[in-house]
């Protein structure tokens, strides 16, 4: 059991092995419990995480999360992903808000999501060092203000583009130039990329990579089937600034076999995980990643590095050095 110091906002990141809590203590080493070498431990940081709604815009109840601004309805909703991720293993993750937020005031609600998602990371910065904002393409030159705002002024590390509740197609020459301006700033372009959905659609996100090719994308949801996983493949051939999290992939198999072809440095381990309710558990897919064939070096750019490096993340402090990772010869 972690002392309770450990859960103060100023704490080092919380890992694997120090998770609290009664379900937490049965999964306390994953690392080395699947496959690590005895004595290490895995930092897992999830590239994907939504803190909102998404499921008004998707066919669920209107009175879904109706109360959800409430103080309380808050507190649940932080008290429960930080369970979950300690149930889960993870000890940090990336929030973006729920792109299904509604918009009665147009890009006011847009800033407000913008201000929000900052204060959640700002609650539990040693759980989530980075959140990702949202512009969205349908205010035209409006976002180029909200762009400097979010990156001078709230220092989000990122833009999310999420098409299908966006209104505009993927290739939307405004998300091209959003993203030359994000550029300016270092903020890192997220685009869903769930390509069953014909306006998020892998052609899209191609185009899109290679009109900007200086510019380093992370793409979610893109192994959401096995046509799109094999798609995925073709995208990583033609368009080498693109890096793809795990989210939606029902096994890790096919994408064991990208990390092999592609470099392991192409893929962030990412969950998806939405607010409670809907958000119950971590994938799956950390426990396969962990029993997969890849080295040691491999799983932990997949886990953890590759999300510092492009996020700009601190490194853990628990983490093993560079210089141990490189003598993995990879
Ligand atoms: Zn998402």
């Amino acid at each position: 059991m972690a002392p309770k110091g450990a859960r103060a906002p100023a704490a080092a990141p919380r890992r694997v092995a120090h998770a609290s809590g009664p379900e937490a203590a049965a999964v306390a080493d994953p690392g080395s419990a699947k496959g690590g070498r005895p004595g290490e431990r895995l930092d897992v940081v999830d590239v994907h995480h939504h803190v909102g709604s998404a499921f008004r815009a998707l066919g669920g109840p209107i009175e879904a999360d109706a109360a959800r601004e409430a103080v309380q309805a808050a507190q649940v909703e932080l008290a429960s992903r930080l369970e979950i991720m300690d149930r889960g293993g993870v000890a940090q993750a990336i929030v973006i808000p729920g792109h299904g937020y509604e918009r009665p005031n147009g890009i006011a609600d847009t800033r407000a999501e913008n201000d929000a998602i900052a204060a959640y990371r700002d609650r539990r910065r040693d759980r989530f060092p980075a959140a990702v904002g949202i512009v969205e393409p349908r205010d035209g030159a409006a976002s180029f203000a909200e762009i400097d705002r979010v990156a001078n002024e709230l220092a989000l590390a990122g833009l999310s583009f999420h098409t299908r509740f966006q209104g505009v197609s993927l290739d939307s020459q405004w998300i091209r130039r959003y993203v030359e301006r994000m550029a300016g700033h270092g903020l890192v372009p997220v685009i869903h990329a769930m390509d069953e959905t014909p306006e998020e659609a892998l052609w899209k996100l191609t185009a899109l990579a290679r009109a900007l090719p200086s510019v380093t994308f992370l793409a979610l949801d893109a192994f959401g089937s096995y046509e799109s996983t094999r798609h995925c493949f073709h995208v990583a051939d033609v368009a080498a600034n693109v890096l793809f999290d795990t989210s939606l992939s029902y096994n890790f198999d096919f994408i064991e076999e990208f990390a092999n072809r592609f470099g392991a440095e192409r893929v962030l381990f990412g969950t998806d995980l939405y607010s409670h309710p809907v958000g119950r558990r971590i994938s799956h897919i950390l426990g396969q990643i962990l029993e997969s064939g890849l080295d040691e070096a491999a799983k932990r750019r997949i886990l953890g590095e590759n999300a510092r490096r492009l996020f700009r993340l601190q490194d853990s402090p628990h983490a093993p050095t560079r210089a141990s990772f490189s003598s993995d010869g990879a």
